[in-house]
This record gives structure tokens, sequence and C-alpha cells, in this order.
């Protein structure tokens, strides 16, 4: 067990209400921090909203145990009141280097000398941010999953000057929260998954993009021929085609034409993914 009993999450949108509720749900005693009160109602909507997902999704959960998450998780728009008792701090803010940058500094100010701070940033390297922490011994990466109940990974990345103390508290955090812990012995853009995951997509989109084969074709190689239960197309769709847009425009020249592909024939036409109905499959029957 650590001594990770009070976990502050900076940030409620998609990925800090989750990773609040995850942690309330596995008992952390838990403060959500956000920059206004407006904010903070849908922050509680949300966070009901999760109740009721986690109820209808995990196994075993029960009223009682999503209500007693609900019961462990406050809510503040007062930095000094969100850090006053943390022990670890989980920053899930804008992807926008200056904001991290500047909310890490103002929280350094307020935070206990021992609060650990971690970044749930997608694309920024930890060390891009540790120097703002004044605290570069307790400062890492715990990068979450969207849908974090379902997708339970945490990748763990640390800089040259964290810790080992601060790692070990962060895997062993990680576990306590419901998270399977993924160390990494070093700093990498993109961590493990998206190392993979984006070329993988990539690879795909060329062959359709190419028309040596429709999408549905692709998927069903790679399912057959390696035993995985879904093809790249399916989880593009899972993703959404905004994001992995978003990436391809900020490549290279062969990147983009990717993009514009995916723009033209799916984004385009309203095929979105999972959650617009279409994607490269229909979802509405
Ligand atoms: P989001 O836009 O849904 O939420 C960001 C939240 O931060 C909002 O509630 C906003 O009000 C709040 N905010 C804005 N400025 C702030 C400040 N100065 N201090 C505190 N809060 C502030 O974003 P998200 O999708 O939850 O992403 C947050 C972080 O999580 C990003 O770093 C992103 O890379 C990372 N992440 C996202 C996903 C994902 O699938 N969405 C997955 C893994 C990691």
């Amino acid at each position: 067990m650590t001594n990770v009993k009070h976990l502050t999450v900076l940030g409620t949108g998609v990925l800090g209400s989750q990773i609040a509720f995850q942690s309330a749900y596995h008992g952390k005693t838990v403060t959500a921090y956000d920059i206004n009160d407006d904010i903070l109602v849908k922050a509680k909507e949300r966070a009901a909203e999760l109740a009721k997902t986690y109820l209808a999704e995990i196994p075993g959960a029960t009223q009682e145990s999503v209500d007693a998450a609900l019961g462990r998780l406050s809510f503040t728009s007062d930095l000094a009141v969100a850090a006053g008792e943390a022990d670890l701090v989980i920053e899930a803010v804008p992807e926008v280097a200056k904001i991290k940058e500047d909310t890490f500094a103002r929280l350094n100010d307020v935070a206990p000398s021992a609060t650990i701070f971690a970044t749930n940033s997608s694309t920024l390297l930890p060390s891009q941010i540790a120097p703002s922490s004044g605290r570069e011994d307790r400062f890492l990466a715990m990068h979450f999953a969207n849908r974090v109940w379902q997708f339970n990974t945490c990748e763990i990345m640390g800089t040259p000057n964290t810790s080992k103390e601060t790692f070990d508290t962060a895997v062993q955090t990680a576990t306590e929260i419901g998270m399977v812990p993924i160390p990494m012995h070093k700093e990498k853009a993109g961590y493990l998954l998206n190392s993979i995951l984006v070329p993988w997509l990539a690879a795909a989109a060329e062959l359709a993009a190419g028309d040596y084969a429709d999408p549905q074709a692709v998927d069903q190689v790679w399912k057959i021929a390696t035993g995985s239960p879904l093809g790249p197309f399916q989880i593009y769709d899972i993703i959404g085609l905004n994001t992995p847009y978003n990436i391809m425009m900020s490549g290279d020249a062969d990147q983009q034409k990717l993009g514009a592909w995916l723009k033209e024939n799916y984004i385009d036409k309203g095929r979105l993914g999972q959650s617009s109905g279409h994607g490269f499959y229909d979802y509405t029957s």
C-alpha cells in the first residue's frame, strides 16, 4: 500500500473526470479541480454520468459502490484547497505546454513539498514540463487511455531527474486505482502504445487510400492472420477519426495526404467513427 491516500486531479474534462472517478471508486479521497464554478457544475454532471456507466459496465459495481465513490469525490476551483492535502496530483488540463507549465508553477507554490506531481499529457515529454514544477525529482508522467475503467493501462514515464521512490509510488498507486501500470525505462514521445498504434493506423490508411484494398479487407486479413479481435479500421472508428486526422496533418507530406483522404472520404461526410453512428463501418442498426 502506498501512502497516497488523497489524490487531486487538475482538469475535469474527458480524461480528468475519468481519472478522478476511477480513483474515488478504488477508495482514494479525491479532489477534482477546474478553473471556475460553472465548469465544476459540468464536472459534477460528468461524475454522475460516470457513476451510471460504472454501474452498467463494471462487473460487481453496485449502487452502494458508485455512491461511495461519489462520496469520496469533492470539487473546487481553488488550487490551494485542491492541493492542500494531496499526496499525488495528476494533471489533465488542455494539451498546451504553456497552460501545463503555468498550472504546475502555481501548484508548486501551494502544494506540500512531499506531494508528487504527474502529467497525463499525450504528446509532451515530462522533461519538457518538469522544470516548471519546482520539484523535478517528484515529477513524472502517468498516461491514461480514454475510458479508463475499460482500457485500464497507465503508462508511467519518468525523466532523468525523477527519483526511484516517486516512480515506484506512481506504479503502485496506479495498481491501487485499478489500472495496469506500464513502466517505461526512459522517455519516448508517444509512450509505448502510440509508438505502435500511430504508424500501424497510418500503414492501414495507406493501403486503403492507395486503393490496394477496401478497409474491410484490410481488417479481415489482420484479424484472421494475427488472431486480433479488431482490425485497424475498427480501431479508427473507436478512437474517432478527428484525432488521427489531426496527427496526420501535423506530419510530413505523405501523412498529410492520408489526412486529406480521411477528411474527404469520411470526416466531411459525417463519418466520424462510432460516436457519430458511422465511420468505416455503420453502427446505427
Ligand atoms: P478536455 O479539453 O476534455 O479537458 C480539459 C479540462 O481542463 C477542462 O475541464 C478545462 O476546463 C480544464 N482547464 C483548462 N485550463 C485549465 C487550467 N489552467 N487549470 C486547470 N484546468 C484547466 O481535455 P482531455 O481530453 O481531458 O485532455 C486532458 C489531458 O489529457 C491532455 O493533456 C491530453 O493530452 C490528455 N489525454 C487525453 C486523452 C483523451 O482521449 N481525451 C487520452 C489520454 C491523455
